[in-house]
């Protein structure tokens, strides 16, 4: 079973976590102005990486807060959980370490 590592209750069991899906999706920026294509692009596409992938968490059935998590979709290796508002990780500038990691 995988631990995640809410940042503010610790290490808890998968199941007590649901993935909201891909972080840092940025609404149009100007909505008026915004055509069809880009928002059907903002509401339905998602990219689906083999390796990094940043993803929303919840702790619903703990503290209730949101998160952003940082996994690799390969070996399912827990890479970062870090802050919403917080830049996007990346893992060419920064290396993994143990924070957050599933075990
Ligand atoms: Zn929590």
């Amino acid at each position: 079973m995988m631990q995640i590592t809410c940042p503010w209750c610790g290490p808890r069991d998968q199941r007590e976590f649901r993935c909201g899906g891909e972080a840092h999706i940025k609404r149009p920026a100007d909505p008026a102005s915004t055509d069809e294509a880009a928002w059907a692009d903002y509401v339905f596409m998602r990219t689906n990486p083999k390796g990094t992938h940043r993803e929303l968490w919840n702790h619903v059935h703990g503290c209730r807060r949101w998160f952003n998590m940082a996994r690799d979709t390969v070996s399912d290796r827990i890479l970062a959980v870090y802050a919403i508002g917080e830049p996007p990780f990346d893992p060419d500038a920064a290396p993994a370490t143990s924070e957050g990691a599933a075990q």
